[in-house]
């Protein structure tokens, strides 16, 4: 990858340069490869993962203590791995393990300056830190140009960004040119600023909005107040965040663009992303193998069965991540995709689920997303957040509209009443401003407390009762 001050010496040539150069040496035979990939069928995918995994798997028998103690506790023998199921002699790995043994996951024959520490969002409120190779950001991106192809991105495209980047400038948006991409501030959503990031698409004609689904939401909704038509789009590219019932059909009638949703975290070991032809999440066999386990350890395989998405990574030689318990949820989704790709198909993410339910009175779990907040209750409020930090008391923050009254109050109530009963008491809390979180995410449940049980128990409860 290009050193900084070179970077910034280059900055309006530097997207003309080869890729190789901007990107890394891995973005462009990745991209490459996946057009190629993309048209095998499951065998041969399935081929290709054995052979990734058997070379990972000896990798981490020779050079990772932790594995190395591990496949020796639990007689697991790298040399006899045939198939994919072999994998499950192995136990999961979760993320209260990888704090403890964090120097036992990182390989012994790779030096630390070759190594990228990263941290990502566990649970409670407590970051998980993790490795990778410092050269694997070019494949990531080629992934991810790999995915937004199918709604026409092209490689020097340029687009909007609305989602958590830092702007240093008192005007809230700037032009990054090696990412071609305009960077607008979502901490700084304002009416007055929603209307010049509106004017600064238009005026530079810019396809793609790249933005976390609260963000567009949110934009959207300052300039419908404004009385602003959409700029006009070819795609919003949405990320990193779960989909509210509505909100994809909010987007894509307000902006006349289609949502493109993707699920990706950022400990590598998972891409599953919709198609041409269809909202479902493809999941790319050549990034991991993704498992979808239900809490009986068995997979998930039947058409709308669910579990929690379990991924083992294909090329982090630096911290390998085998069985990795990700703390997301999916919905199987079964049969072959019009597109014709052989990738293996989920119907829905719910992601860092745990984190998106409420504890009632009874030790109750309550899902946010089973509330369904797709009616009209909340036609005068901007954003809303629940914060619990008892169990049968939630504090429900509203930011309100111009036009919000009394009466919205009494029918938001209303209908969290008939939802979650008396388990429940709910305070209203009307706030100016509901803070994202550090890197410009929105959190649609803060909750303080533990969970009583295994969400496991939630999800049989829901079902059941469906
Ligand atoms: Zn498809």
């Amino acid at each position: 990858m290009i050193k900084g001050k070179l970077k910034s010496f280059l900055r309006p040539a530097y997207y003309r340069l080869p890729a190789r150069i901007c990107f890394g040496p891995s973005f462009q035979p990745t991209l490459d490869f996946l057009e190629e990939s993309q048209t095998w069928g499951e065998d041969r995918l399935i081929e290709y993962q054995i052979s990734k995994l058997r070379v990972m798997l000896r990798h981490c028998a020779e050079h990772v203590p932790y594995y190395r103690q591990l496949f020796h506790q639990v007689g697991f023998d790298p040399g006899n791995f045939r198939t994919l199921s072999d994998l499950r002699a192995l136990p999961l790995l979760d993320k209260d393990t990888i704090r403890a043994r964090l120097q036992d996951l990182l390989a012994d024959n790779i030096s630390h300056r070759q190594m990228l520490y990263f941290t990502t969002g566990g649970t409670m409120g407590k970051p998980l830190g993790l490795y990778n190779l410092k050269h694997s950001s070019g494949r990531e991106r080629a992934f991810i140009y790999t995915q937004w192809k199918r709604v026409g991105f092209q490689h020097g495209d340029r687009r909007a960004v609305l989602m958590g980047w830092t702007v240093r400038s008192n005007r809230h948006w700037k032009y990054d040119a090696s990412e071609r991409a305009y960077v607008f501030s979502n901490f700084h959503m304002t009416p007055q600023n929603a209307a010049e990031y509106a004017r600064v698409i238009r005026d530079n004609k810019l396809p793609y909005l790249h933005s976390y689904p609260s963000a567009a939401i949110d934009f959207a909704g300052h300039l419908k107040d404004l009385g602003m038509e959409a700029p006009r789009l070819r795609s919003v590219l949405g990320a990193s965040e779960n989909l509210y019932p509505g909100q994809r059909e909010f987007i894509e009638s307000f902006y006349g663009a289609r949502l493109f949703s993707w699920y990706g975290h950022t400990e590598n070991t998972i891409l599953a992303a919709e198609c041409e032809v269809s909202n479902y999440y493809h999941i790319f066999p050549e990034y991991g193998l993704a498992e979808v386990i239900k809490e009986d350890g068995a997979a998930a395989e039947q058409e709308g069965e669910m579990g929690e998405l379990v991924g083992t990574s294909l090329d982090n030689f630096a911290m390998p991540l085998i069985r990795y318990r990700t703390d997301d949820w999916a919905v199987i989704g079964t049969g072959r995709c019009a597109c014709g790709r052989c990738y293996r198909l989920i119907k829905e993410t719910h992601g860092r689920r745990t984190q998106e339910m409420l504890v009632g009175k009874l030790d109750n779990l309550i899902s946010v997303t089973a509330l369904n907040m797709h009616t009209d209750i909340f036609e005068n409020v901007y954003q809303l957040q629940f914060y619990q930090r008892e169990k049968g008391k939630v504090e429900l923050r509203l930011k309100r509209k111009p036009g919000y009254s009394e009466r919205d109050s009494r029918r938001i109530i209303a209908a969290l009443d008939e939802k979650m009963g008396d388990t429940m008491e709910v305070a209203l809390n009307f706030a100016d401003d509901i803070p994202l979180m550090p890197r410009g995410k929105f959190r649609f449940v803060i909750r303080e407390l533990d969970l009583p049980r295994s969400v496991f128990d939630e999800v049989r409860l829901e079902k059941s009762s469906s």
